[in-house]
């Protein structure tokens, strides 16, 4: 099976970890400040906080933003569920956009028809790896005065005009899971130029306590004072070493994804069997998830059924997402229900994710265009 999205180790980086392992810090230590000030100064952010996953970091920076009880904050619909379920484990509400239906990014005016006075922020999602467009978003969010947040856990390397991803919008977060671009097992990171933000979002990992350990050690202090309720959302130093030499490697991966995206685009549209994404000529897309749309109306079979055949041929297609407001907790939490974002909704039954990773063979992603060429060609034929 040619999974949709695999990991990346090698032996640089079972080095940097065995290093640590016999080090005197596990975590809390060293090499946790060495990769926030790594991706730090990637992605061009005065601050770094790192924490133990993506939905963490996600978490994090809404309790750093203050979302609290009763707040609504916009997202979009077509999104993993985390970026929705961060507003709600503070006591916050989703209130779902719409996307455009070229790109499944965030509508602009689906946005602006959504804010109202109980607003306090709007979370972007670039989605498949693609940057929202962030002229446009952030235009809507600083005319209603609320900080714009970025869930970049598709996004991490990608550039918007110049800018890179973490350095566009008020507070970003990243997931470091084995799918995502760079991996630290499970991990995340927080990214901010607001020193405010980064001071609540380093306590708010750390149990809501205002000095960490070895703050306290070099003052020579038990005390220690809890000032908000925190987590333990701690990385650890293992983790941490394993994402500094993953770093390193991320722009040739960028580039060897963008290789693959472009070998799949060009396949397809001379064949036009299925139809990629909308890609903007202003981005460098980081291209997470390599997303196409199903003929639907000439295949006259469900995608259900191209997809288990595309998977009974070891072609490992996956779907990026049912949209978050048709899950059953939010129909039953927050009343949602279909019809409330039908440009997501219908993209959802038709869209599916082709295998993409760097270390794909062109051997491989061949075998991805004539499987996925031939499979949907004999339902259009
Ligand atoms: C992966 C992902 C997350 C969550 O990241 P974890 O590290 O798995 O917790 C959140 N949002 C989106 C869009 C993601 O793809």
């Amino acid at each position: 099976m040619i999974p949709y999205g695999r990991q990346n180790i090698d032996d640089d980086d079972v080095a940097s970890v065995k290093e640590v392992l016999a080090s005197d810090w596990l975590t809390t230590g060293p090499k946790v400040k060495e990769f926030e000030d790594a991706v730090a100064d990637y992605v061009g952010a005065k601050y770094a906080v790192a924490v133990s996953s993506g939905t963490a970091a996600l978490h994090t920076a809404a309790f750093a933003l203050g979302i609290g009880s009763g707040d609504d904050v916009v997202v979009p619909s077509m999104t993993f569920v985390s970026t929705a379920n961060s507003v709600v484990f503070l006591g916050g509400n989703p209130v779902f956009a719409d996307v455009s239906a070229g790109d499944l990014l965030i509508d602009a005016g689906s946005l602006e028809h959504k804010m109202t006075s109980d607003t306090k922020a709007v979370i972007a999602v670039d989605y498949a790896g693609q940057p929202c467009d962030y002229d446009r978003i952030r235009d809507v969010a600083e005319r209603n005065e609320v900080p714009l947040m970025a869930d970049a856990s598709h996004s991490l390397g990608a550039v918007y005009k110049d800018r890179r991803v973490g350095s566009i919008c008020d507070i970003t977060a990243f997931s470091f899971h084995p799918v995502k671009h760079i991996t630290t097992g499970e991990g995340g990171m927080i990214v901010t130029d607001n020193p405010r933000y980064a001071e609540r979002a380093r306590r708010f990992r750390n149990h809501g306590i205002s000095a960490d350990r070895a703050e306290r050690e070099k003052a020579a202090t038990w005390e220690y004072d809890m000032v908000d309720l925190g987590f333990n959302y701690r990385l650890t130093d293992l983790q941490s070493a394993l994402g500094i030499s993953q770093l390193k490697k991320l722009d040739s991966w960028i580039a060897r994804r963008n290789d693959i995206a472009g070998k799949y685009d060009e396949a397809f549209s001379k064949s036009r069997v299925v139809e990629p994404l909308v890609r903007s000529p202003e981005v460098i897309h980081a291209y997470h998830l390599y997303v196409v749309k199903l003929p639907l109306e000439s295949m006259g079979v469900p995608r259900e059924t191209l997809f288990k055949e595309l998977r009974g041929k070891d072609i490992g297609v996956n779907v990026h997402y049912m949209p978050v407001h048709m899950h059953s907790y939010y129909m039953n939490r927050f009343g949602t229900s279909r019809g409330l974002c039908p440009v997501a909704e219908d993209a959802y039954e038709r869209i599916i994710s082709l295998p993409l990773y760097p270390s794909m063979s062109d051997e491989q992603s061949s075998r991805v265009i004539s499987t996925v060429e031939d499979t949907v060609g004999e339902y259009t034929a």
